[in-house]
């Protein structure tokens, strides 16, 4: 079978690489000449992880994962720790380590695998056709792939979505703006090995490690969409936002990099189950966009990429009706994912004032077990378990 994939990011790259693991024949499209990650690393949770351990990338993996051992909140204001506690039972529970990982050396690790020969960079999809027996992939040069089957995993801004769907579908935005990037570690910001999460007024400040000494960071501060994003500034705005925060915050304010820091307003999209047309399916953000409040965007670009693969392989009436069976296994959980990182945002972004209230005092009395047991009924409502 003849597989086109639109979009080269985390979702794209898992599906190519499970297609050709089955023996198919792929090739990616990838509108970026150069990809560049928006965001410096993500926390892959142990369900994502499974994934690509099921793709035999267990070790290429683990060498880029940082060594998280334990989680922490801090009260932002006055530094003072909420709740600590090790990440172990979670381990245990689950049967596999999350990772924080630079999204760059994630990105080159799945290119790598997928095989570089494979992907076309600088091609921007401009239409899909499908006459019932191949896909036709139109792009901006005018020039055209054909296929058996085509998955959308062109992200956020799907086009291949408007084409399913038979029109654009409007983001929604957070309410809030998120800016991140790499730091080296430093302990006077919080220890090596945790995953600290500074709150107060809305707002967060994290640290999680990554690989090579550095610490992935995060700053996210609930404000009105479309105020102006000049890298120059970011320092002094978040100066402004932080100010009167603990001595760790200030001190990551002064490390960062503006150059190679992120500034993101965040979005998502309401669930919505129509994720295949004919031939045609989406995949990873293109079909479920959330906000990243529980990180678990990217881990379900995974589980998408398995199941869609599994799917192709295990069925034998029609490439329609295989994606047919993708698209029922995945929409309910993914858009659950969705709805709950939405539920999560707006309480910790302050929208109801008195939830967020009332979680700052859940997490004082929390001693990780509540916590422990809400990431692990994520992480095994996942396809592996
Ligand atoms: C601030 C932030 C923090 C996050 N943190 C986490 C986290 O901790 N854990 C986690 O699991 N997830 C996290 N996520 C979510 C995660 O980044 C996404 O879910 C994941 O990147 C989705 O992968 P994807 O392959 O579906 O889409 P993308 O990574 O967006 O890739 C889509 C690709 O398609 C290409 N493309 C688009 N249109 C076209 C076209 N017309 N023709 C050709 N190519 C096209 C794009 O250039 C892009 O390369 C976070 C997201 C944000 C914004």
């Amino acid at each position: 079978m003849k597989v086109i994939i639109i979009g080269a990011g985390m979702g794209g790259l898992s599906a190519g690489i499970a297609l050709r693991r089955f023996g198919h024949e792929v090739e990616v499209f990838e509108q970026a000449v150069e990809i560049r990650p928006v965001g410096a690393a993500i926390s892959l949770w142990s369900n994502g992880v499974k994934c690509l351990n099921y793709l035999g990338l267990e070790k290429q993996l683990a060498a880029l994962g940082g060594d998280m051992a334990s989680m922490a909140y801090v009260d932002g204001l006055n530094g003072h720790t909420m709740t600590q506690f090790s990440l172990a039972p979670l381990v245990d529970a689950v049967g596999q380590r999350p990772y924080p990982v630079s999204r760059a050396d994630l990105q080159a690790m799945l290119m790598r695998e997928f095989g570089l020969d494979r992907i076309r960079l600088g091609m921007r999809m401009v239409e899909v056709r499908d006459d019932g027996a191949q896909v036709t992939a139109v792009f901006a040069d005018g020039t055209t792939a054909q296929g058996d089957l085509l998955i959308g995993a062109d992200g956020a801004h799907s086009l291949v979505r408007s084409y399913i769907l038979g029109q654009p579908v409007e983001r929604r935005y957070a309410g809030y703006v998120n800016w991140n990037g790499l730091v080296a570690i430093d302990e006077a910001i919080a220890p090596a090995t945790q995953w600290t999460t500074f709150v107060g007024e809305g707002k967060r400040v994290s640290v999680m490690p990554v690989a090579d000494g550095r610490f992935y960071f995060f700053f996210d501060a609930p404000l009105p969409k479309g105020l102006p994003n000049e890298r120059a500034t970011y320092k002094e705005n978040l100066r402004e936002y932080f100010r009167g925060w603990a001595a760790p915050v200030q001190r990551l304010i002064d490390q960062i990099d503006e150059q190679t820091t992120n500034r993101i307003e965040i979005h998502d999209i309401d669930p919505f189950n129509t994720w295949t047309r004919g031939r045609v399916a989406l995949l990873g953000d293109a079909a479920h966009n959330t906000t990243p409040d529980i990180g678990q965007g990217g881990g379900s670009a995974m589980e998408d990429a398995i199941v869609l693969a599994t799917a192709l392989q295990t069925h034998t009436q029609g490439i329609e009706d295989a994606l047919q069976r993708y698209v029922k296994r995945r929409v309910e959980r993914a858009g659950e994912l969705v709805l709950r990182a939405r539920k999560r945002s707006d309480i910790t972004h302050g929208i109801d004032p008195q939830a967020m209230q009332a979680w700052y005092d859940e997490l004082r009395a929390e001693d990780g077990s509540r916590i422990i047991r809400g990431l692990a009924s994520t992480i095994e409502g996942g396809p592996l378990g």
